[in-house]
């Protein structure tokens, strides 16, 4: 057919996979382009998920850290919060990452397509252009032709079909625009993004009832941790409902009538100034005309994709969301190294053999590879070594000594496996266990590298020497 422009690489979806294949793709030489609906580049990462998330946490940090102090002789007023400054606060630190991106895209000479794409068939892509900061389309559409296509559309929140559509229910996206501090909110899940938003909109005053199906909030991290977190956020919550599903939301003018079902459900319906649906994201796999190309798409939605990102078509890749669990930034970013490299021409595969997860909560919470159930589960003989932070100076001296850090150990090897940090700084500190595991670092290694004093980080080192103590077999 005929094409209006010609690429060796084409990314569809800007986010942290796309942008980090584009760029590297043009590094190494390729003509590269990116096609993208949304008015600027990053994704949901930079526009709607980790960085404005993390912009409104730390605002939230500052606010309960001058609450602590007051036990330290030091009392400040009570904050005024000026939630339309704090949104302007917000968006600013968005528009310095995303100005960044256009400048290092234009910088690499790779093309930004703005539109909507889906595939004709397994070498071209029509463009839908949309325009403004929305995604309406113009009607103009383009044909771009693609030697090799990297597919980074991400996901999307699920809306779950029952409840209905009102500017008091929101989800992440809503939530993060930062409307207005409800009295009484019900976050849905209790997953890492509705517990982020519960601690962000509690400290600005809101009263949050958190209902989730399962029995534990937070899937991943070591239960010992979750329990920690429980206790130092139990200030912030009505009802912790576990076990238990929304299963009708009615919207009356005097607020949002909801009805649970389950282990904790209240028996008369509760009423509500907002809810957040935080339930879960499913992939965009089959919005984007996959089948045209030939591209397989899962049941779910998700494209299966070999260790080189590699879907069933040979020279069309799929990265980040779009692909799996867990759905994570710097997954995405790992996988479009990989692809892009592939797509070079280089020999790359995906072999990390870990992925860590973090939530930005306060405390937080972070972990790694196995956790001791993990490991039960699957047979696996392993030794725990847990640092608590009441032993250590820097912890007391920050007030924190509620938190700790605990490592894994295979039994037979002593080489680390696993670990979970709780307390304030713990997603920057598990990126050490990560080296470890990635070095097949074992208990002594750990324990006899000097780490300074005093630090929190140095819990990861204590750990280490608390199983090295335990280990009789080590030279
Ligand atoms: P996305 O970021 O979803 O990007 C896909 C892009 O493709 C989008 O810009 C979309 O507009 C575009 N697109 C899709 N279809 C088309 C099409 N047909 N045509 C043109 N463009 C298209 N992860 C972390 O690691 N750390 C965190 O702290 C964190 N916090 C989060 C907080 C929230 C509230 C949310 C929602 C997510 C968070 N995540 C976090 C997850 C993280 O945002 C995602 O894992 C990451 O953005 C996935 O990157 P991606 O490149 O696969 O896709």
């Amino acid at each position: 057919g005929s094409a209006d422009v010609e690429y060796d690489l084409v990314v569809l979806g800007a986010g942290p996979g796309g942008y980090s294949a584009a760029f590297r793709a043009a590094d190494l030489g390729l003509k590269t382009a990116i096609i993208e609906r949304y008015a600027s580049l990053g994704g949901v990462c930079l526009n709607v998920g980790c960085i404005p998330s993390k912009a409104l946490l730390h605002v939230a940090a500052v606010i309960e850290e001058a609450e602590h102090v007051d036990t330290a002789g030091i009392k400040f007023a009570k904050p005024t919060v000026d939630v339309d400054a704090l949104r302007k606060h917000k968006d600013g630190v968005i528009g310095k990452l995303t100005g960044g991106l256009a400048g290092m895209a234009k910088a690499r000479k790779v093309d930004v397509i703005r539109g909507y794409g889906h595939f004709l068939d397994p070498h071209h892509l029509e463009v839908e252009e949309t325009t403004g900061t929305s995604q309406d389309k113009t009607g103009a559409k383009k044909v771009v032709k693609f030697k090799q296509c990297i597919i980074a559309a991400g996901s999307a929140a699920v809306h779950l079909p029952f409840i209905p559509k009102d500017p008091r229910i929101v989800d992440s996206t809503g939530a993060l625009e930062l409307r207005q501090v409800p009295g009484k909110m019900l976050v849905i899940g209790g997953g890492i993004i509705g517990l982020e938003m519960a601690t962000v909109y509690s400290t600005l005053g809101a009263r949050i009832d958190v209902v989730e199906m399962m029995d534990g909030l937070m899937q991943g991290p070591d239960r010992d941790a979750v329990k920690v977190w429980e206790k130092q956020n139990a200030h912030r919550f009505d009802n912790i409902m576990l076990k238990t599903k929304t299963v009708a939301v009615e919207a009356k003018e005097d607020g949002l009538w909801v009805k649970f079902e389950g282990d904790k459900a209240p028996a008369e319906p509760v009423r509500y100034d907002m809810i957040l649906q935080s339930a879960g994201r499913a992939p965009n796999g089959k919005k984007i005309g996959a089948d045209k190309a030939g591209v397989i798409v899962g049941e779910r939605g998700f494209i299966p994709v070999d260790a080189q990102m590699r879907t069933n078509v040979p020279h069309i890749f799929a990265i980040g969301d779009i692909v799996g669990q867990p759905m994570l930034a710097h997954k995405a970013v790992h996988e479009a190294h990989v692809a892009a490299e592939v797509a070079a021409g280089h020999k790359a595969a995906f072999d990390a053999t870990v992925i860590p997860g973090v939530a930005y909560t306060h405390p937080e919470v972070a972990w790694v590879g196995y956790t001791e159930a993990q490991a039960k589960a699957e047979g696996k003989k392993v030794e725990t070594a847990k640092f608590p932070w009441a032993a250590s100076g820097r912890a007391i001296a920050n007030g924190a000594d509620y938190g700790f850090t605990k490592l894994i150990f295979d039994a037979e090897t002593h080489r680390v496996i696993g670990g979970t940090i709780v307390g304030p700084s713990a997603g920057d500190m598990i990126g050490e266990v990560c080296l470890a595991i990635e070095m097949g670092a074992d208990a002594v290694d750990i324990g006899k590298t000097i780490h300074p004093h005093p630090t929190l980080g140095e819990t990861v080192g204590m750990a280490a020497e608390v199983a090295h103590g335990s280990c009789t077999d080590l030279p």
